[in-house]
């Protein structure tokens, strides 16, 4: 994979774990066990396309799955530019070296990058409060 297709693999990733979460959590989509063995299982997508086509599988099997297909298919072209931007989802516009710090850390935790500006929102937050109950 070059790093362009990394990148956009990850993203897709991501975006398809969210899609299972926020279905589970509706209830539109029933945890089931392993497929092949009964135990306990998480979610696995032979296409990441297809956000909510999932197999249940077990750490060992989802492993193995992995080992046999190898990656699951995806859009090489997709980007998560090309879904949203910071500006989308924020009311304020972030200067552009921040948001290629952002996008880095994001990368680095396989996170999206609305989802990573959430997060470091959050940790300030956090710190401030915890400074200001300080004093
Ligand atoms: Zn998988
Ligand atoms: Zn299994």
């Amino acid at each position: 994979m070059t790093p362009e297709q990394r990148r956009s693999y990850k993203y897709q990733q991501q975006r398809a774990h969210s899609a299972v979460a926020m279905a589970g959590a509706n209830g539109d989509l029933i945890k089931q066990p392993c497929e092949r063995c009964g135990l306990n299982a998480e979610a696995h997508h032979d296409d990441y396309r297809e956000l909510l086509a999932v197999r249940w599988l077990c750490f060992n099997h989802h492993r193995q799955w992995h080992t046999t297909n190898g990656y699951a298919q995806y859009d090489e072209t997709a980007l998560p530019s090309d879904d949203f931007t910071v500006t989308d989802t924020l009311s304020f516009r972030l200067p552009e070296r921040l948001v290629k710090r952002i996008d880095a850390q994001a990368d680095k935790e396989t996170r999206l990058r609305t989802n990573m500006v959430q997060v470091l929102l959050q940790e300030a937050l956090d710190k401030r409060e915890s400074e200001t109950s300080k004093r």
